[in-house]
């Protein structure tokens, strides 16, 4: 009885989920989901991708969180326009959040939309949101053995960043061990490393969005 539920759920959530891609798709409009565990620097990631790539493609966010608009203002902050999902004490996004919020965007002057789903290895993994492709984040403080615990999330990621290395020098982070991971669980999946603070690997990352933009 409970699996039949939550399957009706999970098939509600890819219908709508297949609306948001059909809308955004009829836009012109690009979609990418970025999970990873709170902390890891998502937020930090689309402000970096915003100021170093200057309007071009135009990149509207969705910020999912539990609670505040905190990160939602960093994001305006950049001059993109911003939807901020709160939650409320709920642990990933659902279509039907993100199709709700499309109606805030004005999508024919977006090229892309970047969803930061709410800080959780686990559930969000399992909902479709309408999105083309799907980021996983990862800090270098959070240990390299991340994808070997929570493989799902490495399994349908396009490509896989590697963030704040530039704190490797201070922590017990094994990069061959962690690429090791998440190769045998997306073999030739890219792996971008990247430190907002010093810049390192944000050319990469924006050329990478530049693509998903166009569709490629
Ligand atoms: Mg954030
Ligand atoms: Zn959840």
């Amino acid at each position: 009885m409970e699996v039949k539920v939550v399957q009706k759920v999970m098939k509600v959530n890819d219908e709508l989920a297949q609306g948001v891609r059909l809308r955004l798709e009829g836009a012109g409009v690009a979609c990418v989901n970025i999970m990873s565990a709170p902390g890891s620097g998502k937020t930090s990631l689309i402000e970096v991708a915003l100021r170093a790539l200057q309007g071009t493609p135009r990149i509207g966010v969705i910020e999912g969180d539990p609670d505040t608009t905190l990160d939602a203002e960093r994001i305006a902050a950049c001059n993109a326009p911003v939807v901020q999902i709160n939650t409320d004490g709920g642990c990933h996004l659902e279509a039907n959040l993100v199709g709700r919020a499309l109606g805030d965007f004005d999508l024919a002057n977006l090229d892309l939309l970047l969803i930061e789903n709410v800080g959780n290895l686990v559930c969000p993994v399992g909902f479709d949101l309408g999105e083309n492709k799907r980021v996983a984040v990862v800090s270098t403080t959070e240990g390299h053995d991340k994808p070997a615990k929570y493989p799902k999330l490495f399994r349908s990621a396009d490509l896989v960043i590697l963030n704040k290395i530039d704190l490797l020098p201070y922590v017990n982070f094994d990069v061959e061990i962690f690429r090791g991971y998440v190769l045998g669980l997306r073999p030739g999946v890219p792996i971008l490393n990247v430190s907002c603070r010093t810049g390192e690997g944000v050319d990469a990352w924006c050329s990478w969005l530049r693509e998903a933009a166009s569709g490629a």
